[in-house]
């Protein structure tokens, strides 16, 4: 397709208009927590196991038991710290994948960098994008081989982390009543483990059955999260709420089931072909040769960036993404290479593309209307991309309908059905593929806050805006160490890449503090602030434009904030961040930490 073909005016006309409609002046606020709903807030997956509170010392704890605390946890078991400990709100390790087991769950990034230590595990993953039941059992996995079952408290959240100055020791107090001691901690909490619902007028008077889709309840449903069918919906009418990338995921399988299936959407996500397949063995055993997994994060790393990669080892759809943008941008002539050109020539590449991704709706769709409503009128990166073979295809299903909101949203929940232009659509049950909060501040998000030397809350001190070293340590709090992509290689990286490297570092600091004696490991107020100057100093993020159509991405159309423009990560991109931390790591002088 050719740019020349499309009408941008009139395309950019449509964008804007789509975007209009969707803006709400609540922002942020119109979402609840799933945890104001007792009922649907509950653990479907593990049952409750009682134990008496736990007072003792260790000398690592990390809170969050997903990929962040597995890593870490592996990284310090080999560094020699036997004693470490995950506290995690859910039954088991995983995470996101813990809790996200709903039919069709599977990852939208290469599992061959998406799975962390694969390498250290000797694990094979079964298929270029993996189902979520191998991507929990890869947790399992990690936790076993490195002993992380030994001591971790689950069911567990921590209420509370304050500082020992006199003792060099934080101590962590829980749900569970524990408040134990621990010589350093690390917290892995996630971008998006608060499961939200949207503040639907009602929502708390229906009568029928409703769950999150990270609680998805398989006693109702019938089936499993390996794909079995969904038995127990055959006699059901399901509505579906939100059709963002688990929508996407789950759609395909209700649709099979259910014997009605109406999915209320309120913006179409852009979905793309997903091309999933198998890896084969011989393949995989000729090129797992040692250190193949860092060569793929960093080829990963380099085909997102501007570079001419020479090889695009990953090849999966973010790697396809970027490539069409590079691909655009050096069809220019040398003498053209304006920034203004870029731009543009980045621009054409999203019309084209996008117009490509409506296109397919067309293709697939047999309804006209249907494949009109399912087309996205936005950038492609101003909303989660998303890839799937099979979910447009369910919307030929005979019991399956789409029905658009016009940007609008459902209007109201009633006791026996959703209501959508003053339309009741009667159902058994409703799924809240609603996703997770974003945006609200680091502290209210992790759900507890902390309290460094002099009485200092991490709250208080990040109340203009997050502050650390490389995105890992907080002048103030000492032996304390942060996993998460902001001040780092940022969000749109490939987060378990930037999980493994933060994992290194902190093996490396906690190692060098303890092989020297240590009792103390701070980083200065002047490496931090120099951080923070270096990470102010970029352009900003690539996603974000208030000039989207609303969602996470953009703070529901707000764009980012004051305080939130902190949250970017390294002005020169993922490789420039990987590039400097190593060096840093490696050099072994630790500039900007103090250690007493
Ligand atoms: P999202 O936040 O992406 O989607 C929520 C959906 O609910 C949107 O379609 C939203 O519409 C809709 N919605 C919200 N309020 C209303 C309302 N009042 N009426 C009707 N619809 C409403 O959540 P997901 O769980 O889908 O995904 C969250 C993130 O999790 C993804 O972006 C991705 O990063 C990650 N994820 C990754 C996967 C993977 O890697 N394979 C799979 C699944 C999730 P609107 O768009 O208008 O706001």
């Amino acid at each position: 397709m050719s740019t020349t073909a499309l009408d941008k005016d009139a395309i950019q006309k449509k964008y804007k208009a789509e975007r209009d409609k969707r803006l709400r002046p609540e922002g942020n606020a119109q979402y609840k927590r799933l945890v104001e709903f007792e009922d649907l807030a509950q653990d479907p997956h593990s049952p409750w196991v009682d134990r008496a509170p736990v007072t003792d010392h260790v000398t690592f704890a990390f809170i969050g038991g997903g990929f962040a605390g597995l890593v870490v946890g592996a990284q310090l078991k080999q560094a020699g710290i036997d004693d470490f400990r995950v506290i995690e709100k859910g039954g088991d390790f995983g995470g996101t994948w813990y809790w996200n087991r709903y039919p069709g769950a599977q990852c939208d990034t290469a599992s061959m960098i998406y799975m962390p230590l694969l390498e250290e595990t000797g694990h094979m993953p079964s298929e270029k994008y993996a189902h979520a039941p191998e991507i929990r059992e890869h947790c399992q996995r990690i936790a076993n081989q490195f002993g992380l079952y030994d001591n971790a408290l689950f069911q567990t959240e921590v209420t509370d982390l304050e500082w020992d100055d006199a003792n060099s020791c934080w101590v962590v107090r829980t749900s569970r009543g524990d408040a134990f001691t621990a010589k350093y901690i690390g917290m892995g909490t996630g971008p998006l483990h608060v499961a939200k619902l949207p503040g639907i007028a009602g929502i708390e008077t229906f009568k029928g059955k409703s769950f999150h889709t990270s609680r998805w309840d398989y006693d109702y449903t019938g089936g499993d999260p390996l794909g079995a069918p969904l038995a127990n919906l055959a006699d059901k009418r399901i509505a579906l709420i939100g059709t963002g990338a688990t929508s996407v995921q789950c759609v395909p399988h209700l649709a099979k089931s259910a014997k009605q299936l109406l999915v209320f959407q309120r913006t179409p996500s852009s979905v793309d072909a997903r091309n999933n397949g198998p890896i084969d063995p011989d393949w995989f055993k000729s090129i797992a040769e040692p250190g193949w997994q860092q060569r793929w994060f960093d080829n990963f790393v380099e085909n997102q960036s501007q570079g001419m990669p020479q090889v695009d080892l990953v090849m999966d759809g973010w790697t396809e993404i970027s490539r069409r943008i590079r691909e655009k941008v050096m069809s220019l002539p040398p003498s053209d290479w304006t920034p203004e050109n870029m731009m543009m020539a980045f621009e054409d590449a999203d019309f084209e593309k996008m117009e490509e991704i409506r296109n397919r709706v067309d293709s697939i769709v047999d309804d006209g209307e249907t494949a009109e409503n399912l087309k996205a009128w936005y950038r492609q990166l101003c909303k989660r991309p998303c890839f799937h073979d099979a979910y447009l295809q369910a919307f030929n299903e005979p019991g399956t309908q789409l029905v658009d909101t016009d940007g609008k949203g459902v209007e109201r929940i009633t006791e026996t059905g959703v209501v959508v232009n003053g339309k009741e659509y009667e159902v058994d049950c409703i799924i809240y593929a609603s996703g997770f909060e974003v945006g609200s501040d680091y502290t209210a998000r992790a759900g507890f806050d902390m309290t460094g030397r002099d009485g200092q809350k991490l709250s208080e001190y990040w109340a203009n805006g997050m502050r650390t070293q490389h995105g890992i340590q907080v002048h103030g709090f000492p032996n304390a160490f942060i996993v998460q992509p902001s001040q780092a290689a940022n969000l749109i990286s490939n987060v378990p890449h930037n999980i493994v490297d933060h994992a290194k570092t902190i093996a490396a600091i906690v190692s060098h503090s303890e092989a020297a004696g240590h009792a103390q490991v701070d980083v200065t107020k002047e490496a931090e602030d120099a951080w923070v100057e270096l990470i102010l100093s970029g352009a900003g993020m690539m996603i974000g434009s208030p000039d989207c159509t609303p969602g996470y991405y953009n703070n529901e159309g707000k764009g980012l904030t004051e305080t939130n423009k902190y949250a970017v990560g390294h002005p020169g991109g993922a490789g420039a961040y990987f590039k400097h931390i190593a060096a840093w790591r490696e050099s072994g002088a630790f500039d900007g930490l103090t250690f007493r």
